[in-house]
C-alpha cells in the first residue's frame, strides 16, 4: 500500500535567526503585513523586526489588533490591513496566535469570503485551490509550533468554536526561531507552551496511523522539553535552553501532521468557555488522559508506545519506576503547574457541556483508542 508523508519548511535557528530572516527577504522586496498581538507591539518586541526592516529599507505595514484565542475579526481585520495596504507577503511575529491568524489572512487574499466555508472538518479544504502569498513565522513562544503547521486554528462569529483551517499551502515559507525573542517570556507562560509542545509530541506519537518520520521526530522533542523546559525556568535568559525549547515546539508540530488525540478535544472547551491557555489547558487534563490510557485493553505496540515516552521522560529526569501518567505528573508539578480544574473556575455542573464540546471537537479522532462521551466526562471528573 502507498502512503504518504511530507516534511517541509525552511527554518533558520539560533540567536541571530531575526537578522539572517531579514537579510533573506531583502532579495524579494514584498511589502510585508506584519501580524502582531498588542503586548508585543507595547513591549517593543516587534521592534526588533521594524528595526531590522527599517535599516534595510524595507517596506512594511503592522496589524496588532489579535487576540490570544484569535477571532473571525482579527482575520478579516487583517485582510482589510493586507488590501489596504498593498501588501504582498503576511509575517506571523508572536506567540500561535498572531501566526495562525496570518495564515487565515493569506488564505483569504485568494479566496472568497466567509472564512467558515474553509472549515476543515466540513471539506472546506477542497476549496482552497487559489494561490496563497508567501507566509513567514516569527514565533515569541515555544509551544504551539504553528510556524511549521498547515492549520491555523480560529474561534468563529457565529458557531463560538474553535475551527481548523488546513491545507499543505499554509505552511509558512520560512519560520525563524530566535531564542533572543522568547527570553523574555515569564516563567508561567514558559511552562505552559513547553507542556503544550510536550502535549503535541505524545498525542502524535500515540495517534494510530503510519507516519515512522513523526514518531521518531516527536520521541526527540519529547526529551527536549524533558531536559530544556527546566532549565529554561530555572533562568530565562539561558539562549541553549531557550533555542532547544524552540526546536522541540516545531518538532513537536512537525510530528502532529500524524494526528493529536483526546488531550487537545478536552483542552480545547476549557480555552473556549474558561479562558484557560491553551498550553495550561492540557497540562491540567494530561496525567488524568494518559491515566485513561493506561485502564484500557491495549494492544502490544500500544503498550510499548506508552513505556517508550515513560522512558524518555523517566530517563532524562532520572525518574524512579512508575506509570506514565505519574511520571507525567511529576514533571508538570516540577515545572510550577498545579492541578484541579476547580481554580480555573470550573465546576462538576459544567463537566455535562464540556464534555459535549470535547466530543464534538475532532482531535480525539486520532486518538490511541476511541473514547465516547461518557469517558470524556469521566477524565473532566478525574482532573477536577
Ligand atoms: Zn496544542
Amino acid at each position: 500500500m502507498v502512503k504518504t508523508f511530507h516534511f517541509p519548511t525552511e527554518i533558520l535557528c539560533g540567536a541571530g535567526a531575526l537578522e539572517a530572516f531579514v537579510a533573506r527577504v531583502e532579495s524579494r522586496p514584498e511589502k510585508l503585513l506584519i501580524i502582531t498581538d498588542p503586548v508585543l507591539k507595547e513591549i517593543g518586541l516587534v521592534g526588533r523586526l521594524t528595526r531590522e526592516l527599517d535599516a534595510k529599507g524595507l517596506a512594511y505595514y503592522i496589524y496588532s489588533d489579535t487576540h490570544s484565542n484569535p477571532l473571525e475579526k482579527d482575520v478579516e481585520g487583517g485582510l482589510r490591513a493586507y488590501q489596504d495596504s498593498d501588501c504582498e507577503a503576511i509575517v506571523g511575529f508572536g506567540g500561535g496566535s498572531p501566526i495562525d491568524v496570518a495564515k487565515a489572512i493569506a488564505l483569504l487574499v485568494n479566496h472568497p469570503m466567509p472564512l467558515a466555508q474553509y472549515d476543515d472538518t466540513l471539506g472546506g479544504s477542497e476549496r482552497i485551490s487559489g494561490v496563497i502569498p508567501p507566509i513567514y513565522a516569527v514565533p515569541t513562544t515555544a509551544g504551539t509550533g504553528s510556524e511549521v503547521g498547515r492549520s491555523a486554528v480560529i474561534t468563529m462569529r457565529t458557531s463560538g468554536k474553535k475551527t481548523i483551517f488546513f491545507h499543505p499551502a499554509l505552511i509558512p515559507a520560512i519560520a525563524v526561531l530566535d531564542p533572543q525573542l522568547t527570553t523574555g517570556l515569564p516563567p508561567h507562560l514558559t511552562a505552559a507552551t513547553g507542556i503544550d509542545a510536550f502535549t503535541h509530541s505524545m498525542e502524535a506519537f500515540f495517534a494510530p496511523g503510519f507516519h515512522p518520520m513523526a514518531d521518531a521526530i516527536a520521541l526527540s522533542s519529547i526529551e527536549l522539553v524533558v531536559e530544556y523546559l527546566p532549565l529554561a525556568l530555572r533562568d530565562g535568559g539561558n539562549l541553549e535552553a531557550r533555542e532547544k525549547m524552540l526546536i522541540a515546539a516545531s518538532m513537536g508540530a512537525t510530528a502532529f501532521q500524524k494526528g493529536l488525540g483526546m488531550i487537545h478535544s478536552l483542552s480545547h472547551p476549557l480555552s473556549t468557555h474558561f479562558d484557560v491557555h491553551h498550553g495550561l489547558a492540557n497540562a491540567l487534563m494530561l496525567p488524568a488522559s494518559v491515566a485513561f490510557l493506561e485502564s484500557r485493553e491495549l494492544v502490544t505496540d500500544q503498550r510499548r508506545r506508552l513505556q517508550k515516552v515513560g522512558e524518555r521522560v523517566a530517563c532524562r529526569r532520572g525518574d524512579p519506576a512508575g506509570s506514565l501518567s505519574g511520571r507525567c505528573r511529576r514533571f508538570i508539578e516540577d515545572v510550577g503547574i498545579e492541578f484541579g480544574l476547580a481554580r480555573h473556575g470550573v465546576g462538576r455542573e459544567d463537566i455535562a457541556r464540556l464534555s459535549i464540546d470535547a466530543y464534538a471537537d475532532p482531535c480525539h479522532q486520532t486518538n490511541m483508542v476511541p473514547v465516547s462521551l461518557e469517558d470524556l466526562e469521566s477524565i473532566y471528573e478525574a482532573a477536577m
